[in-house]
C-alpha cells in the first residue's frame, strides 16, 4: 500500500489525479491523507469525486476497484481520505458527468493514460466544464494532443459538442483513445524552430457586448499584433456566461496555448493584461514547453521510459505542480526524475 500525502508540495487535485491513473497502471493501492490540503477548500470537491469514480469505472467497477475514505465508508464530496484498491483497466465506452462546473478534462487528465494503456479503443463522453481557469482547457488539450505521443501517432482525439463555463458547467465532450500498436514513443522536445502562426481567439457566450472588443484591443496593443491575429468567437448564448481570451503560438516543433479567463467583476482590460504577461513570459524564453504543459507531460514522459523510450524535454519554468508530480510518480513506476536547470529553465528528464 503506497502512502501518500495529499497536502506535499502544491497540496492540490493533481496529486490525487496523477495517484488514481498510476494506480490503475501499476496495479499498486494507495491510501492518501489530507486531500488538497493546500486549497482553500480542502477534500474532495464535486470534480476530485468524479474523477475517483471515473477511476472505479475504469477498473472494471465497484466490483473489482474499491473507492472508500479511510473510516471504510464510500467516497464523498468534503472527504480528505481516500484508500484505493485498483483493478484491471477496461477499455469501452464511458460517459463521466462532473455534476458541476467543474472542469471534466482533467477527469479525462486521471483516466487518459490507464486507457491508452489498455488494450483497444476507448470512447469517453464527458460533460461539465471544458474551460475552466486552473485546469487544461479543451482548446489547450486539443492543440497539444500530438504532444503527448512523441513521436508516435496521437493517443487520442477529442470534439467539443458544447462549451462549458464555471458556473453554469453544461459543456460536453467526445474523446476517442487510441492505444498505440507500438507503444508509447518516447517525448523529445528541446526547440522551438520558426514561429509559424500566432493568434489570439476570444470565446464569449452570454456576457456584455463590447467585452470581446476590449479584450482584443488591449491585447492587440499589449503585444503589438495585427489585426488578422484577433479571432472574435462568439459562441451560442445558451453556452455562457463564459469568456475566454487564449492565445495560440504555433511553432515548427511546438504549440503553446495560453489562457485567461473574464469573472465577475474583472475587467476586459485586466483579463487582456493577464494574458499577454504569460504570452510576453513565455516569449522572453527559449525553452519551448511552457508551464502547464510541463508537469502534464512528465506521466507519459515516464510511462515510456519504463518501456525503454526514454526521452526529455526542455520546459520554461520548473513549477511546484511539476515537482510535486514527479514525486508522486516515483512513488508508482520504477523511475526517478532528473530536473537540472537549462538557460532559464528546466530540462525534465528520467535518471539512468
Ligand atoms: P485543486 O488544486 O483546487 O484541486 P485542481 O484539481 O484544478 O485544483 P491542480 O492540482 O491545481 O488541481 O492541477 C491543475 C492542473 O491543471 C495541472 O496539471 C496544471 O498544469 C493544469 N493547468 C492549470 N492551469 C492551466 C492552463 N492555463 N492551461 C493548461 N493547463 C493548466
Amino acid at each position: 500500500m503506497i502512502e501518500l500525502d495529499g497536502s506535499q508540495g502544491e497540496g492540490g487535485g493533481q496529486i490525487l489525479r496523477t495517484a488514481l491513473a498510476l494506480s490503475l497502471i501499476s496495479g499498486k493501492p494507495f491510501c492518501m491523507e489530507n486531500i488538497r490540503a493546500k486549497r482553500p477548500k480542502p477534500g474532495l470537491m464535486r470534480q476530485h469525486l468524479a474523477c475517483v469514480q471515473a477511476a472505479v469505472a475504469v477498473g472494471g467497477g465497484a466490483g473489482h476497484t474499491q473507492a472508500v475514505s479511510s473510516g471504510g465508508h464510500a467516497a464523498q464530496v468534503g472527504e480528505t481520505s481516500l484508500v484505493f484498491t485498483p483493478g484491471k483497466v477496461c477499455a469501452g465506452d464511458y460517459e463521466f458527468a462532473v455534476g458541476s462546473a467543474g472542469s471534466c478534462m482533467l477527469v479525462l487528465q486521471t483516466v487518459l493514460w490507464p486507457l491508452v494503456l489498455a488494450d483497444r479503443t476507448s470512447t469517453l463522453k464527458l460533460s461539465g466544464g471544458t474551460h475552466n481557469p486552473m485546469a487544461p482547457s479543451l482548446s489547450f488539450l486539443k492543440l497539444l494532443a500530438p504532444y503527448f505521443a512523441g513521436s508516435g501517432p496521437a493517443l487520442f482525439d477529442m470534439e467539443l459538442r458544447r462549451h462549458g463555463f464555471y458556473p453554469a458547467g453544461g459543456g460536453e465532450v467526445a474523446v476517442r483513445v487510441h492505444p498505440p500498436v507500438k507503444g508509447l514513443a518516447a517525448i523529445n522536445i528541446m526547440q522551438r524552430g520558426e514561429l509559424l502562426e500566432a493568434y489570439v481567439e476570444c470565446l464569449h457566450a452570454g456576457i456584455a457586448r463590447g467585452v470581446a472588443e476590449r479584450e482584443l484591443a488591449t491585447l492587440k496593443g499589449g503585444l503589438g499584433w495585427h489585426d488578422e491575429q484577433l479571432r472574435d468567437r462568439a459562441l451560442r448564448s445558451n453556452e455562457g456566461p463564459g469568456n475566454v481570451l487564449q492565445a495560440v503560438l504555433q511553432y515548427e516543433h511546438i504549440t503553446e496555448v495560453f489562457s485567461s479567463y473574464g469573472d465577475k467583476g474583472m475587467s476586459s482590460e485586466r483579463v487582456a493584461h493577464e494574458l499577454v504577461k504569460q504570452v510576453q513570459a513565455y516569449q522572453g524564453q527559449q525553452a519551448p514547453v511552457g508551464p502547464y504543459l510541463a508537469d502534464q507531460l512528465m506521466i507519459p514522459l515516464a510511462l515510456a521510459g519504463t518501456r525503454g523510450q526514454r526521452g526529455r524535454y526542455w520546459a520554461a519554468e520548473l513549477t511546484e505542480h511539476a515537482r510535486t508530480n514527479a514525486a508522486v510518480i516515483e512513488k508508482f513506476l520504477p523511475v526517478k526524475f532528473a530536473l537540472e536547470p537549462l538557460s532559464g529553465g528546466v530540462l525534465i528528464a528520467l535518471a539512468p
